[in-house]
């Protein structure tokens, strides 16, 4: 398992990469809600998303350790991340996607100089493609979350938080493979255990849910939720012990919550995020956890949603 050593020495690896992300207010929606609600504004992030922060800690090592390539298997932000960190550290990156790939999202890796393979169009086509290629390279795979350098480098956002907002009671964290709630978990609870973390997820995309209740890793089929950077099947098996020894609480929002927090985001806030984050302020909007008059801070933990995507979610 990871420690707060090894994120504190990843903020120190990536300091010269990533942004230290400002942190938001906004008293209408804080009413609304019974607390005093922040956002955490990884949305304004390098590349539009935390993953740099464990994507730079990662592929930064892999270069000290001679690597003169990297593939990672992801159309979202994740390869986006590694694209990027790879074309500023000089090295070439292959970003294995599906087939559907929107162009957006394809010309986004190609605008840091990534080269992009189509492959299939489930992850279980992507993952072993990613890893051939690396393999015939001599390049390392770069995996989303199941990896301790990950973990460590998302969970830098933990670090943050905990100078900007040194009374802050509870941190709702959106949860996909578990990279990023996994890291935060870990630098808060070592440092400053009272704070509470509540993990949110999709009603849609339940799996971590359904894997605490049962304390075991359960997997759930394909899923369709707006949430699209939420939607794998199942937690990783570096990522789940981490919840199981430190989160405090996990609740579901529903799809209309989701797209009811987007529009008051914009609206309100005049902020653009992905539905992948819209999914904490639905948790805190609609009382989806027991705080009352606490100092709340929610992840935005993206922004990277494209017009065609804003319009179908204002209709
Ligand atoms: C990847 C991602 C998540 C989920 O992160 P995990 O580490 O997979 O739990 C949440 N929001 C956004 C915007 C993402 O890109």
């Amino acid at each position: 398992m990871i420690s707060r050593e090894n994120i504190i020495a990843a903020q120190e690896a990536i300091a010269d990469t990533v942004h230290f992300t400002p942190l938001l207010h906004s008293d209408q929606l804080s009413k609304q809600c019974g607390n005093k609600l922040f956002f955490k504004a990884e949305h304004l992030q390098k590349t539009g998303s935390f993953k740099i922060r464990g994507a730079a800690n990662k592929v930064k090592q892999a270069v000290a350790q001679g690597a003169t390539s990297v593939t990672a298997a992801s159309s979202g932000n994740h390869g986006q991340a590694v694209a990027y960190i790879a074309n500023r550290l000089g090295i070439p990156a292959t970003i294995v996607v599906p087939e559907d790939v929107a162009t957006c999202k394809m010309e986004a890796i190609q605008a840091y100089n990534g080269k992009v393979v189509k492959c299939g169009l489930t992850s279980a086509e992507r993952l072993p493609k990613a890893k051939e290629i690396a393999k015939e390279e001599n390049g390392v795979y770069i995996p989303p979350y199941d990896d301790p350098l990950i973990m460590a480098g998302q969970g830098t956002i933990g670090l943050e938080l905990l100078e900007q907002l040194e009374d802050v009671d509870a941190i709702l964290v959106p949860i996909g493979g578990g990279g990023l709630i996994s890291g935060i978990l870990t630098a808060i609870k070592e440092t400053k255990p009272s704070v509470q973390v509540i993990g949110v997820e999709p009603q849609l995309a339940n799996d971590t849910f359904l894997s605490m209740q049962k304390n075991q890793l359960i997997s759930i089929p394909g899923t369709t939720t707006i949430a699209d950077g939420l939607r794998t099947s199942q937690p990783g098996d570096l990522t789940f012990p981490v919840l199981q020894k430190y989160l405090d609480d996990l609740v579901l929002v529903s799809e209309e919550e989701i797209r009811e927090a987007f529009r008051l985001v914009l609206e309100r806030m005049k902020q653009v995020i992905e539905p992948s984050s819209a999914t904490t302020v639905a948790a805190a909007l609609f009382a989806k956890t027991s705080l009352r008059d606490k100092r709340v801070v929610s992840v935005i933990s993206g922004g990277n949603v494209d017009t065609g995507q804003i319009a179908a979610l204002l209709s």
